[in-house]
């Protein structure tokens, strides 16, 4: 092969990766950059549909009622990206594990360079790129995390969903997945009765210590 663009494509969506978040003092000083892993591509598409157990386990009300709303548009990539890598893995004689699809990628491509030819080389690698940007696009939304403090409008009395389901009434700070810091993040009460919503740092440094704290436990 002459150039590296499989292997890249490959790696894209088995490797985890790491952002870096800034963090900054009150009045936006620098302070350091913290290192924030994100599992592979694959992974995080079958984490959407079926969520891992301790996947950011201190926000599980709030992510997996999230995971809900996008199950089956993520099903429905996950059950066409899956049938499309069992029929690479079959043309090349590699047991696909469905639960390990980074694995199962990483030994499709073992096997396959390990053949003499590469003719459909410009064919998987547009394939395995057309996938990191299925995924990606899934997995727009902001990040968001529980802040462990109740809404101060409406109250720590917790609140009944569409499901009929009971909610504990904690605020969620939610920041652009791309943004390297918390500047842009909004801090919003899911309560559909109430709907607050604060922006920026300066709102959650009036919202409160508690609030502060549990940014500051995420970020770092
Ligand atoms: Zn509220």
């Amino acid at each position: 092969m002459s150039d590296t663009r499989l292997l890249d494509a490959v790696d894209a969506l088995t490797k985890p990766t790491i952002d870096h978040v800034k963090q900054t003092t009150d009045d936006g000083e620098y302070l350091r950059t913290v290192p924030v892993e994100h599992p592979p591509l694959l992974q995080q598409l079958a984490d959407a549909v079926v969520p891992s157990a301790g996947n950011d386990g201190g926000s599980k009300s709030a992510s997996a009622r999230e995971r809900n709303v996008l199950d089956s548009d993520a099903l429905y990539d996950l059950l066409l990206i899956q049938k499309q890598l069992i029929d690479m893995c079959a043309w090349v004689d590699v047991a696909a594990n469905r639960s390990d699809l980074p694995a199962t990628l990483r030994a499709w491509y073992a096997a396959y360079i390990g053949r003499a030819q590469f003719d459909a080389e410009g064919w998987y690698v547009s394939t395995l790129n057309k996938w990191a940007g299925q995924i990606r696009h899934r997995m727009e939304r902001p990040k968001s995390f529980e802040a462990g403090y109740p809404c101060p409008i409406c109250g720590p009395k917790p609140w009944i969903g569409t499901d009929g389901e009971s909610y504990p009434n904690m605020l969620i700070v939610e920041y652009p997945r791309d943004e390297p810091d918390l500047s842009h993040a909004r801090t919003i009460c899911r309560n559909p009765e109430c709907r607050a919503e604060w922006k920026g740092l300066g709102a959650i440094e009036e919202l409160g210590d508690e609030l502060r704290e549990a940014v500051e436990k995420v970020s770092g």
